[in-house]
């Protein structure tokens, strides 16, 4: 066996698992199709960490998240990632709301939800969030609710699973999964790898990754969210703003995310095609429309990006993290929301069944190291700091995203990481390279520069999200064309 444990998925189930299986003594791969980590469900999300009064008692998502949010503060003091406690608030708007609020601090107090509490005096209420609406008529505060970038908190779990031994394979797509002797044959597109155990983090794929395993006994269907994000100088919010939740979903909130900016969104909307993360003008509308409810001065000019994320959903509607009749191969699916917030719940739940049901003796690693250290940020300098840093090395002085003060230093860094970024969008959700106003309009060919030197790759082979996503693909058509075939004149005219 080449492993004791592959895992399928490198968004934050699979990364977290393997953070958590990190402290055994075991060999470990992740196995991820796209170039980089975090790029499906866990790169579109609203980045709460909820505080756990939402879910019914009868989905297993509900004591999940509670546990989860628990175990934040020390994941956060040990792996250095962007989070705080900003608290969050559900919004009454009408008198008749206030039963439902009564209702849901009730359930959440009974199951451990700290320090629920209904505010009604206004001026409390607008202290607390200036940008409310003055027609709120009390509020459900969450103190326990925080925000997070779940991309960079991904990216922590890997560093450190990376850390600690962990093997990471990016562009490897699972095409088949065969049972043998001793475990089962994973193949990528790539190559084969066998293992003793094989845990599906596929995400919205996982019922396909299960199938091929010969497990057949769930669906994932997508259920879209769309978003608009705001220029972080048109508003500031201090709270996380929720309307009162449906049957179906939180609702669309109002909400600052840990770099500043404000977000509205999401909808949810029952699609087909599992791949489809495109946003609709009737999306739009809804999650303005939702999004003024809560905020009537929503800065709608300062609009500077429009995107969606895909929810798995499963057929229970709930998360499935269970062994499964083909011994060693463990599911950990549907992982909707509140998934992020519940993952370190859903790691503990996997060792448990690691243990428990397939019989491991799981040994802890001696060297073991849970401390991954934060990025240096020239946000977090002083000046005297700053000057020095430049001094050292003067790529620190060298601003190459101007919108968010990113200097080459950092970008450099964020591709010489444990698991680091090898396209554009790997640098930008590393080191926010491109999250500005203009979007990476002006920094972007300055970032190509820096890929293409520090992979040492020519420059028309950096792209944005790996295969099929270059940039220059004129320069590859022009060479096409001199062959003056009238194929690769169809080809160019596309
Ligand atoms: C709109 C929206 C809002 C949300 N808001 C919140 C929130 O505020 N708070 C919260 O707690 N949760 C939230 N969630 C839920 C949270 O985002 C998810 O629970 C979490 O991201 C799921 O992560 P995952 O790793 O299971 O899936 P993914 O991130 O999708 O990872 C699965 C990975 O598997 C890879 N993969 C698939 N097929 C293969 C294959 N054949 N071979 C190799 N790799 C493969 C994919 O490329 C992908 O990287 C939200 C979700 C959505 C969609």
């Amino acid at each position: 066996m080449d492993y004791d444990v592959i895992i399928i998925g490198g968004g934050v189930t699979g990364c977290c698992i393997a953070r958590t299986l990190s402290r055994y003594d075991l060999k470990i791969c992740l196995l991820e199709k796209e170039a980089d980590i975090a790029s499906g469900t866990t790169k579109g999300n609203s980045g709460v960490v909820h505080a756990g009064y939402a879910a019914d008692r009868k989905y297993k998502k509900r004591e999940f998240c509670i546990r989860g949010n628990k175990l934040f503060d020390q994941a956060h003091k040990e792996l250095n990632f962007p989070f705080k406690r900003t608290g969050t608030l559900v919004v009454a708007l009408e008198e008749r709301q206030i039963k439902d609020l009564v209702y849901i601090r009730n359930y959440g107090t009974e199951d451990g939800v700290p320090g629920l509490e209904i505010i009604i005096d206004k001026n409390r209420i607008k202290q607390m969030e200036p940008q409310l609406t003055d027609k709120v008529i009390a509020v459900l505060h969450a103190p326990s609710g925080g925000i997070i970038s779940p991309y960079e908190f991904t990216f922590a779990l890997a560093e450190n699973a990376n850390m600690n031994g962990v093997e990471f394979f990016r562009e490897h797509e699972i095409i088949g999964i065969n049972k043998i002797v001793a475990g089962f044959e994973v193949e990528t597109k790539l190559k084969k790898f066998t293992s003793r155990i094989v845990i599906n983090a596929a995400g919205l794929y996982s019922a396909e990754i299960s199938r091929m395993a010969g497990v057949d006994t769930f669906e994932i269907y997508p259920r879209r969210g769309e978003y608009i994000l705001f220029d972080k100088s048109s508003i500031h919010l201090n709270k996380v703003l929720f309307p009162m939740p449906t049957r179906l979903s939180k609702g669309i909130l109002v909400s600052p995310t840990i770099h500043g900016h404000v977000f509205i969104g999401p909808n949810a909307d029952n699609i087909l095609d599992i791949e489809d993360v495109s946003t609709t003008t009737r999306g739009l509308k809804e999650i303005i429309s939702g999004g003024l409810k809560l905020v009537p001065n929503l800065p709608l000019n300062a609009a500077i990006r429009n995107f969606a994320g895909l929810r798995a959903v499963s057929n229970t509607m709930d998360f499935i993290i269970e062994a499964t009749e083909m011994v060693g191969f463990v599911n950990v699916a549907g992982i909707l929301s509140p998934g992020l917030t519940a993952i370190f719940a859903i790691a503990e739940e996997v060792v448990r069944i690691l243990v428990e049901d397939l019989g491991e003796e799981l040994k802890g690693k001696e060297n073991y190291n849970p401390y991954r250290p934060k990025p240096e940020h020239l946000s977090d300098f002083t000046k005297m700091k700053l000057n020095q840093k430049i001094k050292e090395n003067p790529a620190w002085g060298r601003i190459i995203c101007r919108c968010e003060t990113i200097p080459e230093a950092e970008i450099v860094d964020s591709i010489r990481r444990p698991v680091g970024a090898t396209t554009i969008d790997g640098v930008k959700f590393r080191c926010r390279a491109g999250m500005g106003r203009c979007q990476g309009g002006f920094c972007m060919p300055r970032v190509m520069e820096i890929l293409s030197r520090e992979l040492n790759i020519p420059y028309d082979e950096v792209t944005k999200r790996g295969k099929g996503s270059h940039y220059l693909v004129n320069k590859v058509l022009c060479i096409e064309l001199t062959e003056d075939s009238k194929e690769s004149e169809e080809v160019a005219e596309k």
